[in-house]
């Protein structure tokens, strides 16, 4: 049997669009609700109930610097918070998802 490090969960909102989703080593827990990527509507997990086998389009990862939660953020909420705000929700536990390059 091998264990599987990363696991595969989706994400769907009302207009049926699934965001796949991986978890990376280290994370917090994931929400239950996300933004949807496509659509900015609210997008509710699967609770993992999934196909592990699924090919996963966004990643999520702990944030670790200004940067690397803006470049995450802006895409999904556009470019709505300044970088004081990005600096206090750096706390190195929160999770972000990031499209995987
Ligand atoms: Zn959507």
């Amino acid at each position: 049997m091998t264990i599987k490090m990363s696991k595969i969960n989706v994400y769907t909102c009302a207009s049926h669009h699934n965001t796949v989703t991986k978890d990376t080593p280290n994370r917090d827990v994931t929400p239950f609700k996300i933004t949807c990527p496509e659509c900015g509507k609210e997008s509710f997990s699967a609770n993992y109930q999934v196909s592990q086998d699924l090919t996963p389009t966004y990643e999520w990862f702990i944030p670790q610097t200004v940067k690397e939660y803006k470049d995450a953020c802006v895409p999904i909420y556009g470019d709505v918070f300044t970088d004081a705000d990005y600096e206090s929700m750096l706390d190195g536990k929160s999770t972000m998802y990031r499209k995987i390059k």
